[in-house]
């Protein structure tokens, strides 16, 4: 099977951490990393092995965030992700970052950084037969104050996002804290995708339950964790509600500690409607052609179960109908 030939719709990729590699050692020296070895490269920017839990994989993802310093750096990065996207076979996709986290220490506005993510989304789109939609996160580790203006800035700009997330680490942060959040960004029409049931926490599943219940969530971000509860399991494939499942993602941030045991073919066989993603490439060192041969090989899903998974996917996109409807040619 030929993997980077499948029509594929991307649900689940952060754009802070998808940058290429070759763009990182570009702008390394920006950050005081002059003459980076690939052992040292790896050291600072990737993570290949498993980690002990998830808050140390987000802490290493601030080396990267450093580089992200001007506009033009910004542009660049959304624009290049959506190309590699391309090259891996995605036809729609959507890209998630969280302002807070993309400003911070640097000499930037959410606005100054969104508008260039939004060019170099918006000049990928001209040069590739895609179509890509941006959504906005809410980083939940944050006061709740911050979220309310992250919501606010996301309801300003409801014509260039297409939904908002709660991401993070999910221990000790409660989802209900933001629920009015979450209400008042569904009622304008932003599609709600929450990070919930990664880490393999005692409640995990119970959090799932949480996203769906107090924040309104259409899809969820993760939630693998719901293998561990089949009430959870059957209320997700009653209610239609899809998983955007990363299973490497999964392996290095510890969520799934049993190199074999991913839960997705098990869950997909029962009917929930699961779909494949990347969460992070750059960092993560894959790309989704990866994923799709990680699940071929070691979990026997086929062609026909690729094609159903992204069906899942684009049913389910937040992207406007006639819009990706466009760029997917059955
Ligand atoms: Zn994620």
């Amino acid at each position: 099977m030929n993997y980077y030939e499948i029509p594929k719709v991307a649900l689940h990729r952060h754009l802070e951490l998808s940058i290429r590699h070759s763009t990182i050692r570009e702008l390394a020296p920006s950050i005081g990393f002059n003459n980076l070895t690939d052992q040292s490269f790896a050291d600072h920017f990737l993570i290949t092995e498993p980690m002990k839990d998830l808050g140390s994989v987000l802490n290493k993802f601030l080396d990267t965030q450093k580089l992200l310093s001007t506009e033009e750096i910004i542009e660049r990065i959304s624009y290049e992700a959506c190309e590699d996207a391309y090259n891996e076979g995605v036809r729609v996709l959507e890209l998630r970052y969280a302002p807070t986290f993309l400003v911070q220490g640097h000499n930037l506005t959410f606005e100054q950084a969104h508008l260039a993510a939004v060019r170099g989304v918006k000049r990928a789109e001209h040069d590739f037969n895609m179509a890509v939609g941006l959504v906005c996160i809410i980083q939940r580790i944050l006061p709740v104050k911050e979220a309310e203006s992250v919501t606010d800035f996301a309801i300003e700009h409801k014509d260039t996002f297409v939904g908002l997330d709660l991401a993070d680490n999910e221990d000790g942060f409660d989802s209900k804290p933001f629920s009015s959040f979450f209400k008042r960004a569904k009622d304008s029409g932003l599609g709600i995708t929450v990070h919930a049931g990664e880490a393999d926490l005692p409640n995990a599943p119970r959090y799932i339950m949480d996203a769906i219940e107090h924040l309104g969530a259409d899809r969820i971000g993760h939630g693998v964790q719901c293998y561990r509860d089949q009430k959870v399991v059957d209320y997700l494939i009653e209610h239609k509600i899809p998983l955007e499942l990363c299973p490497t993602s999964n392996w290095l941030t510890g969520a799934i500690k049993d190199p074999d045991g991913h839960p997705f073919k098990k869950l997909m066989d029962q009917g929930v409607m699961t779909t494949i993603n990347s969460d992070d490439p750059g960092i993560f060192n894959i790309d989704l052609s990866h994923e799709y041969k990680l699940l071929h090989t070691k979990y026997g899903l086929n062609q026909d179960d690729f094609v159903k998974c992204n069906q899942y996917a684009f049913d389910t996109c937040f992207i406007a109908a006639d819009k990706k409807a466009k760029v997917w040619n059955k």
